[in-house]
């Protein structure tokens, strides 16, 4: 153990850019794994990160390598997911390295994604090396690529490598580089110290309970040791610590500077908060590491079966997700219009689709969702505050006394060119105020905004990168609750309320969204035999309205004096579509029609 010899670094890219194929490369260059079991050992990846373009866990690797001048190095090197929902969780990976490597493939330029993990990386003193990838391909546009790198963080091109990761070309100047530019861990504490690791991710094992990844920042521990993790008061009595290496291996200490693991008979995810510090129990430090933030959903909405008898098989599998995430939270709710279901809350809106997606696709459950919500707080007449997590609780007017939405403070960077229509967005069409401009190296500017979060959650993300052709991110923190204008609208179908469709929104927009929503709901409710009106109320009035016309035939008619074989297939298939609908009074409401609210423009 020579903390001079270790080099800590996070990798930064964007999907596709090369990441798993350099990994791969590094592995073997380092000679750290057999080649047959090379692929699932990193960045064992779900097929949904791939469609979503993030990674949503996956193991640091330790190598060793031997530099040109024949010293050898360890070196630890993080994966960061790259997605906005995900923020926390990469600013604790970075603030556990001292550098990044910022991977770009050489055809497609630095993507906009990658922009704000970079500039976390920058806020977190790292160390930046870029690495030019794909350079074998004809299409590579190299030194296009080499500008924006420039321009992007402002690093001169001797910290840049140009590389191919698949033919293995570059890599090994890419880790002379890292050696040579990345500061070693010693300046950040010593092994003489009091102990003090950062949580900055961690896993649930079926046999072994919940395995910490840390980064030891002072002192050292091991098996036997006491240890206190300080944000959350609890201590634990370490079983083993180890290193990724990368399958899991057992050595006697982690001390200053290192990153590994540490299992401790800790049982439940949530102990093991993301950006604690752990600590020895019996000679704590006095001071925990900087930068520990509690995670709170964001977001909420209700989640339902897709039949009203799968509600047990979907508790179960909310509980199994939950045993590695963290940031999920449910309790039971119970809808008049949906009958037993969860309210759920997420970071935000991609946490929600995945957690949707998982269940679908893991347990093979259908569910329904509900119109995603922030939290309202109102003051009531009568001197109560109270809590808003579901539109449907929202109180009748006569009762409330003053309405407050959480507000963000949102930064966008973006080129010059699209200032006016993001800052137009922003303001126009998204209540947002903008406060000023400010410089991001030559090409690029940050707009900065304070905006209710409501307005960010849902398709601003989407409009904000149609906009700017892709090239704009952003960034957004909240920075408390405001006072504001808002009203409940209630959707009744064939004359019945349908709680679940109930949403808040500012007064303002109270007859435009009202309007679309009604309109959108008539074209995902089907015909039935009979005319459905869609009322939506506001305040006790009625403000938008449509009809879905009645059906002429039935469609078993067509079956009558038809085979028989067919008539039963008929049936059949829309027995297998009813598990699809939902029967609210005679009426059967697709699922897709719960999240009406998110598909008018
Ligand atoms: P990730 O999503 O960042 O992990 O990307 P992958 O490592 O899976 O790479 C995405 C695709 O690019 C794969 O088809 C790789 O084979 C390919 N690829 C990665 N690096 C290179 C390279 O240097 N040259 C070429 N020609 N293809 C590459």
């Amino acid at each position: 153990y020579d903390p001079n010899f270790i080099r800590n670094v996070a990798i930064i890219a964007h999907i596709d850019h090369g990441k798993t194929t350099l990994m791969d490369r590094i592995l073997e260059l380092t000679h750290s794994i057999d080649e047959r079991n090379m692929r699932e050992q990193f960045l064992d990846s779900m097929d949904l990160e791939r469609e979503k373009g993030i990674t949503i866990k996956s193991h640091p690797v330790k190598v060793f390598y031997t530099s040109k001048k024949g010293q050898d190095y360890e070196l630890n090197i993080l994966d960061t997911p790259g997605h906005i929902d995900f923020t926390y969780e990469v600013s604790r990976s970075l603030a556990a390295c001292e550098g990044a490597i910022l991977l770009v493939d050489a055809t497609q330029g630095v993507q906009a994604q990658t922009v704000t993990n970079t500039y976390l990386a920058l806020e977190n003193d790292l160390e930046i090396i870029g690495a030019i990838n794909k350079i074998d391909l004809p299409s590579a546009n190299v030194e296009e690529t080499l500008l924006e790198i420039n321009d992007l963080v402002g690093i001169d091109s001797d910290s840049i490598v140009k590389i191919s990761a698949k033919t293995g070309e570059g890599v090994s100047e890419l880790l002379e580089l890292i050696i040579e530019k990345v500061p070693p861990p010693t300046l950040k504490g010593s092994i003489n110290d009091k102990l003090k690791a950062l949580v900055f991710d961690a896993k649930y094992d079926k046999y072994r309970g919940i395995i910490v990844y840390t980064r030891v920042f002072a002192g050292t521990v091991k098996k036997e040791d006491n240890i206190l993790f300080m944000a959350s008061g609890k201590s634990y009595e370490v079983s083993e610590v180890g290193v990724f290496h990368p399958e899991m291996v057992e050595i006697d200490n982690l001390s200053a500077g290192e990153i590994g693991y540490i299992i401790a008979g800790i049982k439940e995810i949530q102990e093991a908060k993301v950006g604690d510090t752990i600590t020895n129990a019996q000679d704590p430090t006095d001071k925990p590491l900087p930068g520990y933030k509690e995670v709170k959903p964001m977001v909420y909405a209700g989640l339902y079966p897709g039949l009203p008898e799968y509600y047990e098989d979907l508790r179960k599998a909310l509980e199994k997700l939950k045993l590695n995430d963290a940031s999920l939270v449910f309790l039971p709710e119970n809808s008049p219009a949906l009958g037993y279901g969860f309210r759920v809350g997420f970071l935000g809106l991609l946490h929600m689709e995945i957690v949707k997606e998982r269940i679908q696709r893991e347990f093979d459950l259908a569910v329904i969702l509900t119109v995603p919500s922030v939290i309202y707080n109102a003051k009531l007449k009568n001197g109560e505050v109270i809590q808003i997590t579901n539109p449907s609780q929202f109180p009748d007017q006569e009762y409330i006394e003053s309405v407050y939405e959480p507000y963000c403070k949102l930064d966008i960077i973006t080129p010059p060119e699209f200032m006016g229509d993001l800052i137009n967005l922003a303001q126009v069409e998204k209540r947002g105020e903008f406060l000023y401009v400010s410089n991001a190296g030559k090409n690029r500017v940050v707009l900065h905004f304070e905006i209710p979060l409501a307005e960010i959650i849902f398709d601003f993300f989407d409009k904000m990168k149609a906009l700017s052709k892709g090239y704009a991110s952003m960034d957004y923190e909240l920075i408390g609750y405001r006072e504001s204008k808002l009203v409940k609208i209630e959707i009744y179908i064939n004359k019945e309320k349908v709680d679940a469709l109930s949403y808040i929104v500012h007064e303002s927009k109270a007859y435009e969204i009202a309007r679309k929503l009604v309109d959108k709901l008539k074209d995902l409710i089907p015909r039935h035999q009979f005319e459905i009106p869609i009322q939506a109320y506001c305040k006790g009035k009625i403000i938008a309205r449509s009809t879905i016309k009645a059906l002429r035939k039935d469609v078993l008619q067509k079956c009558y004096g038809g085979d028989v074989t067919r008539k039963m297939k008929l049936l059949e298939k829309q027995k297998e579509g009813k598990k699809r609908m939902r029967e609210i009074g005679e009426v059967s409401i697709p699922q897709e029609a719960f999240l009406a609210l998110l598909k008018i423009d």
